[in-house]
């Protein structure tokens, strides 16, 4: 399988390149040039396979001759080391909780496949291996997770100052060692254009192995398909499932679009928002326009410019479709988020994080016109992450869980840096 640039002036990269580059040269998005189809006996089996088969399945294609058999399912397996549960909200609504892993959010998944590739991809390489990585908030705590210790690989991490919660920030600075995480005197744009900067930085590229692991990397992008296909295997009901997506950078659900045109039977898509909402626009009025971050609660999602709608794009091309016919956009008030988060603990005793509620909100809203149907909503982080919000909210201590206890025991330190790319390459070239 190779992978061509979005911008389309860059030569065509196999699986293991395009992973090491995370970026084409020429500044574009990788996407795989022939898309996966599963066959029937896949999709109607899924319930009596593991996940590692299934992960397995949706890979190897995407993989292709990168890696071989045994090394593949290895890695697959240590990616997929937690549960990834349905559980029911209400009558109508289900919610797949991606939050059991180290890091507590949907990320773990997506970046311990990417860490692990990573690792056997730079086994025999001379050059300084950077991973680089901007955060609004999640990434960057599970791809220091994922990373931390790994021989022959550092990990610079960017996310904007004051802008995460304090949880998150811990999450992000607690590592040491080979995990560098810096503070930047900005926003979560700022962060990814710096990046964006370093990759096309001919000194940069000269003197070290960099790579990124925003959600932009397709070995992150592509994997997290697997969770979509656990969860529908535990799917009990007869109709298909509306599925939303709380959507930052859209990687996720651009991931769970991919396992739907592989075979997925999926009933429609929710671009579930934030004020953030640049892809919703664009559902209804066919306009691409970036717009300024607007902070809110669910902070993992205040993305002005979505990186990956240029991918979601593309794939309505290749599959000669419209976006309407599989996707509608929501844009939910932070006073909305929080009602829903009241009313879901009040009504079932469950406490959704801010980001699931926007997921949860917009599901209410499409559930409301299309009565017959019911919808499963990603959980994508454990509430513990935001208890600024929550706690007053619901008047409750939220249970610490153990993957916390251990960071939460631990003293993060904070490095400011310069919104500006001169400031990140001087502390890149310190680490070479
Ligand atoms: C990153 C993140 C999102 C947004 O995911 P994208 O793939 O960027 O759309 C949603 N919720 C949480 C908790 C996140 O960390």
């Amino acid at each position: 399988m190779n992978y061509y640039s979005l911008n389309h002036q860059s030569p065509k990269v196999d699986f293991r390149t395009a992973v090491l580059e995370g970026q084409a040269p020429d500044g574009g998005l990788y996407f795989p040039e022939e898309l996966a189809k599963w066959s029937k006996s896949f999709i109607e089996n899924l319930h009596q396979l593991s996940a590692t088969e299934i992960g397995y399945t949706i890979m190897k294609p995407y993989v292709g001759n990168s890696m071989d058999e045994s090394k593949l399912l290895a890695v697959i397996e240590s990616a997929l080391a937690f549960e990834f549960p349905v559980k029911q909200i209400d009558d109508k609504i289900f919610g797949l909780e991606l939050f059991h892993g180290p890091t507590l959010a949907f990320k773990d998944l997506g970046a311990r496949f990417f860490s692990r590739c990573l690792s056997t991809f730079v086994e025999n390489n001379n050059k300084q291996t950077i991973v680089l990585v901007a955060t609004s908030g999640d990434t960057g705590s599970a791809v220091a997770d994922a990373f931390f210790g790994m021989n022959g690989i550092k990990v610079v991490i960017l996310y904007p100052k004051g802008k995460v919660s304090s949880v998150q920030e811990l999450q992000l600075t607690c590592y040491g060692g080979n995990i560098i995480s810096y503070a930047v005197e900005g926003d979560f744009d700022d962060c990814q254009r710096m990046v964006k900067q370093a990759f096309n930085d001919p000194d940069l590229y000269a003197s070290v192995q960099l790579t990124s692991s925003n959600s932009i990397n397709v070995a992150r992008w592509l994997s997290q398909q697997i969770y979509y296909v656990i969860a529908r295997a535990q799917w009990k009901d007869k109709s298909n499932p509306v599925v939303a997506v709380p959507s930052g950078n859209m990687g996720n659900i651009c991931a769970g679009l991919m396992a739907w045109q592989s075979g997925l039977p999926i009933d429609s898509f929710l671009v579930a928002c934030n004020a953030n909402k640049m892809f919703v626009d664009y559902l209804v009025n066919g306009k691409l326009q970036a717009k300024e971050t607007i902070p809110t609660l669910s902070n993992a999602m205040d993305v002005g410019n979505p990186s990956n709608a240029i991918r979601i794009i593309e794939l309505f091309k290749r599959l000669n479709l419209a976006e309407t016919s599989l996707l509608k956009g929501f844009s939910i008030t932070d006073e909305e988020t929080k009602e829903n988060i009241l009313d879901v603990y009040q009504q079932a005793g469950i406490i959704l994080d801010p980001h699931s509620a926007v997921a949860y909100a917009s599901m209410k809203k499409h559930l409301e016109k299309e009565t017959h149907k019911k919808g499963l909503i990603l959980s994508t982080a454990h509430p513990v992450k935001f208890p600024e919000t929550i706690e007053e909210l619901i008047q409750k201590k939220i249970p610490i869980p153990h993957q916390l206890q251990s960071v939460m025991a631990k003293k993060g330190t904070q490095n400011t840096i310069r919104a500006d790319f001169a400031a990140l390459k001087e502390k890149i070239f310190l680490l070479v």
